[in-house]
């Protein structure tokens, strides 16, 4: 994985937004129309395709898949799709082989060219600087993730992630299912902290925790269930010292998943951060 290519995808999809003055949500399809893409709902079966790019002489065509019906995931599966028309070296990458290219979007794959695409949709539909605008009216943690959702009409997770990336708040974003760790993100504010070890993928999720507990009954996920607790940050993250966080809990429905946003707080940290607030200065 090139990590300055995936920063450069998300930046030219957010050039993208300021050329055009595209506000949020970003519309996706408008953006795929002003370039003569087509675009279109398709019944996809092949497992795991979130989306199809065509290429006929040269027209282009977008297909999404619908069987995953949530909204959020249809429109990046469409942004994805256009990082492939808007990034350079794309067509001719993913059009090597045949006139049809099939994605499986969605930050699970250990693909370049996928990656890329899926860092472009994500600064498509969350261009930093509307981004942290927007973030500015809503209180750290789930509240802020469940409202940036609604605003940039993004799944949870999407939404999760970006908050983590782009906020300066200790906050982690972790996906699981039953007893295990899936997906960890942490922010810059929460790696930093001494002794700090990531979640790794497939580690057990910690004993006690509103999330382990949570998922112990599927129907919490499949319902889209809330739960919320407090935590500590050494428990997750084996931090040196015992930092009071929240733990909010969602399932993420048909997904199968869980969403766990832990936000630090911080209100009582030592003096190196005195006369610093503790919510984002960017999301204010
Ligand atoms: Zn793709």
């Amino acid at each position: 994985m090139i990590e300055h290519r995936l920063r450069h995808a998300e930046q030219v999809a957010e050039k993208l937004v300021r050329d055009e003055r595209l506000m949020l949500p970003i519309d996706v399809v408008a953006l795929a129309h002003s370039r003569d893409i087509h675009v279109e709902a398709k019944p996809i079966s092949a497992q795991g395709v979130s989306g199809m790019l065509i290429r006929v002489g040269e027209s282009y065509a977008i297909a999404y898949a619908t069987h995953i019906t949530s909204e959020g995931f249809q429109r990046f599966s469409i942004a994805h799709e256009l990082g492939h028309y808007f990034l350079d070296g794309h067509p001719e990458a993913v059009f090597r082989t045949g006139t049809v290219h099939e994605s499986h979007a969605g930050f699970a794959v250990d693909d370049q060219i996928e990656l890329e695409a899926d860092h472009f949709a994500a600064g498509l539909l969350m261009p930093s600087h509307l981004f942290d605008a927007a973030a500015s009216r809503f209180a750290d943690g789930m509240e802020a993730v469940k409202g940036l959702a609604g605003v940039c009409k993004t799944s949870l997770t999407a939404s999760a992630i970006r908050y983590a990336q782009l906020g300066e708040s200790a906050i982690a974003i972790v996906v699981s299912r039953g007893s295990s760790v899936e997906y960890c993100l942490t922010s810059e504010a929460l790696r930093g902290r001494r002794g700090y070890r990531h979640l790794k993928k497939g580690t057990v999720l910690p004993r006690n925790s509103a999330t382990r507990d949570f998922n112990l009954d599927p129907q919490n996920v499949l319902l889209a269930r809330e739960v919320s607790d407090s935590t500590e940050l050494n428990v997750w993250f084996h931090t040196d010292e015992e930092i009071d966080a929240s733990e909010e809990v969602i399932g993420l429905g048909e997904y199968g998943r869980t969403l766990t946003v832990i936000t630090a707080d911080m209100s009582e940290d030592d003096g190196e951060n005195d006369g610093r607030q503790w919510n984002p200065p960017g999301f204010r």
